[in-house]
């Protein structure tokens, strides 16, 4: 009979397998939520010194900022932020507004385009593989993660996959771990400044993060409707920007 592993013990063995496979072309890409903290722990106790990246929008919470310092500081390292191209965040914002998201769905993914996702796509050209703390009971788009995903460059890890929010609290607690200063405010999700809120009792894990929007995948842009109608409108709305910028 195979030998059942406590989450924690498979996670560590996940993340020295993967380190082993991937070593200095693997990093830790973090927002600094719980799970975020718990995945750079348990690699920079493997290998210290391991890259540790951030998305960093230009729109984060101050507090996001100060744990950004607590983690460099614990940990002897310099957290990377991975920014925008401004040119790119200057035309949206002239042609949009700085608040766009508010307009449509298709308008918020657009911002996450221009904000994350493109910029840690140029990052990630060279990049082997990289450590996430995602886990899948944080929402229903979550629920198939894999452990290791090896369907696209760079490989993606997460060794919290199967994790509990119970799991997370009680390695945090094991290991005495900095806690990111929103979570004390209501907050269970934490991202960009407007488009976050502390959850109501009741609410999902995720309900706190574009609570405007009702019917959509709260994530960063890369999930769409089935029908592709959002998809092919942050086509259009991105290839104007993009013609703008070079212009
Ligand atoms: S989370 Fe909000 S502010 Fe941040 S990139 Fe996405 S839409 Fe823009």
């Amino acid at each position: 009979m195979p030998v059942e592993l406590s989450p924690s013990t498979n996670a560590i063995n996940i993340v020295e397998a993967s380190l082993r496979e991937f070593g200095q072309s693997s990093v830790v890409l973090s927002s600094f939520q719980r799970e975020g903290v718990v995945i750079i722990d348990m690699v920079q106790k493997v290998a210290p010194g391991t890259p540790v990246l951030t998305i960093d929008t230009g729109r984060l919470p101050v507090a996001t900022m100060e744990m950004i310092r607590k983690i460099e500081d614990r940990y002897s390292l310099t957290v990377e932020h991975v920014r925008p191209d401004p040119a790119e965040v200057e035309t949206m914002v002239a042609a949009h507004g700085l608040d766009l998201f508010h307009d449509s769905y298709a308008h918020r993914v657009l911002c996450c385009q221009v904000r994350k996702v493109r910029p840690l796509e140029k990052r990630f050209g060279t990049v082997a593989a990289y450590f996430a703390g995602l886990r899948r009971s944080q929402s229903d788009s979550r629920a198939d993660i894999e452990f290791i995903d090896r369907s696209s460059t760079p490989v993606k890890i997460c060794p919290l996959a199967d994790w509990s929010p119970q799991d997370v609290l009680r390695y945090i607690a094991a290991n005495n771990l900095p806690e990111h200063p929103l979570y004390a405010a209501g907050y269970t999700s934490i991202g960009c400044d407007p488009c976050t809120r502390a959850v109501h009792a009741g609410e999902d894990e995720r309900a706190g993060r574009w609570w405007w929007e009702t019917d959509e995948a709260k994530e960063c842009g890369l999930h769409f409707s089935p029908d592709g109608k959002v998809e092919r409108k942050v086509d259009v709305l991105l290839r104007e920007i993009l013609e703008r910028t070079a212009v």
